[in-house]
């Protein structure tokens, strides 16, 4: 069965933030427990990553990935990538290396900021991951599904979500381009994040979000990348019928 697993569902800190003594950051509900935002596919016998992030090697083994056919970035953001390191682990057991596809800016970005994975001098002492940065800006086809960049703004800057069948991964925006509002018609499900903020620059407030999720109609919606400010059993509470709160650990069949 075709799945998708949500790694993690935390904002850029994850939640709890360090040193918050808040009532969601103490909250004992483990959907209130939330790692660095990041999803796993398993299509038609692929095993596909959306990001790398901070929380890579507790959220592949907590999920038990034990081999990867590919990793899409949505952007450079430290929590979406910093988990990269981690990548070692499958070369080791796969020895070859592992296409990373996303947006050129971004994976030009990750190619200065983890120079000593991508300068050809080996490295003294400790091992690197052995990447292949592929820039896209159209549908890739892993095994059979086509992976579709679907550009988003993140304030000024314009990154990629995801869509692979009648599934859709947005997690940092602020705004949906016409172009790519009609790349999302008939969706099944949408996942997209939002702050619990009554204002934010680069990020979808949970009103803006719902507001998206009403124009692009999907049949449900999952809101991710949240921050402490929405605790899940409350903010579940005020949701629509169709939209309901993501969590670390919940599973998908796409
Ligand atoms: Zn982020
Ligand atoms: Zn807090
Ligand atoms: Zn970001």
């Amino acid at each position: 069965m075709d799945e998708l697993t949500f790694l993690g569902t935390g904002t850029s800190t994850g939640v709890p933030n360090i040193g918050c003594n808040c009532m969601v950051c103490k909250s004992s509900d483990p959907k209130d427990k939330r790692l660095r935002s990041s999803v796993y596919l398993n299509v038609v016998g692929k095993s596909i990553l959306i990001d790398t992030s901070t929380d890579l090697r507790q959220q592949a083994l907590r999920a038990g990935i034990a081999r990867l056919d590919a990793i899409f970035y949505t952007h450079h953001h430290a929590d979406h990538i910093h988990g990269i390191d981690e990548l070692r682990s499958y070369n080791y057991i796969q020895k070859h290396s592992l296409p990373c596809y996303g947006p050129k800016d971004s994976l030009d970005k990750i190619r200065k900021m983890f120079n000593y994975i991508f300068d050809e001098a080996p490295l003294e002492g400790g091992g690197k991951p052995n990447l292949e940065l592929i820039p896209i800006d159209g549908p890739i086809c892993i095994g059979g599904v086509d992976m579709i960049p679907i550009s988003v703004m993140h304030g000024n800057l314009p990154i990629f979500g995801y869509r692979f069948r009648d599934t859709a991964y947005i997690t940092d925006c602020s705004l949906i381009p016409n172009d790519s509002k009609r790349k999302l018609r008939n969706l099944d499900t949408l996942i997209i994040g939002a702050l619990g903020m009554p204002r934010h620059s680069t990020h979808f407030t949970l009103e803006r979000a719902l507001e998206a999720i009403d124009e692009i109609c999907p049949q449900k919606a999952f809101i991710t990348h949240v921050n402490h400010n929405l605790g899940y059993s409350k903010t579940l509470k005020i949701l629509p019928k169709n939209v309901f709160m993501a969590f670390d650990g919940l599973k998908l069949q796409i």
